[in-house]
């Protein structure tokens, strides 16, 4: 199974000069849904983690089924104004502006170990924000991982500290 070859990339999308990677091809695919959670848990299994956490939204769909995998709990990181209960926020710089991240403060217990996994790593500045927010409640951040890496765009070097896994690259 080529991971790759079930993920659509549509040019110029949402503006001008983006490569978006269209995951929805790649998650219609029974074969290939089932191939890329596999991974994720393979790489993960031995790793004795307690918490996933994934970012809003595309994070959701790899994350809660890792974790189910691999007998964790799933921590949600959303956008701003989605949590109903007492909560810590980051900021982030996106290409024009800024925009935040928000967790409960109570999701995690200091020293549980977290696994953080999301749809794609670009500039890395979401995975950055959501690796701040979990050691802001002392939650220690074990493994990154995503489905895809942008590698053109070296997000990888903003989270040289972590121990970063992608399953498929593109420049
Ligand atoms: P970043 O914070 O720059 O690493 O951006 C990561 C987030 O933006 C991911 O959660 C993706 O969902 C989304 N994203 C950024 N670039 C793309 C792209 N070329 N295709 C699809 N999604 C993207």
């Amino acid at each position: 199974m080529n991971l790759k070859d079930t993920i659509r990339v549509i040019p110029d999308f949402p503006e001008e000069g983006i490569s978006f990677k269209d995951i929805t091809t790649l998650l219609k695919d029974k074969d290939a849904l089932k191939d890329a959670i596999d991974q994720f848990t393979e790489l993960a299994k031995d790793l004795k983690i307690d918490l996933v956490v994934g970012p809003e939204a595309r994070g959701f769909i790899f994350g809660t089924a890792l974790a189910y995998n691999i007998h964790a709990g799933f921590v949600p990181i959303r956008k701003p104004g989605k949590l109903p209960h007492k909560k810590i926020s980051q900021e982030y710089v996106l290409e024009y502006g800024k925009d935040s991240l928000e967790i409960h403060e109570d999701s995690i217990t200091p020293g549980q170990r977290i696994l953080i996994i999301d749809d794609l790593l670009a500039t890395g500045g979401t995975l950055l924000s959501t690796a701040r927010l979990i050691e802001q409640l002392q939650g220690e951040v074990v493994s990154i991982m995503t489905l895809i890496e942008l590698t053109d765009l070296k997000g990888r070097d903003k989270l040289e500290k972590y121990d970063v896994h992608s399953l498929v690259s593109y420049p």
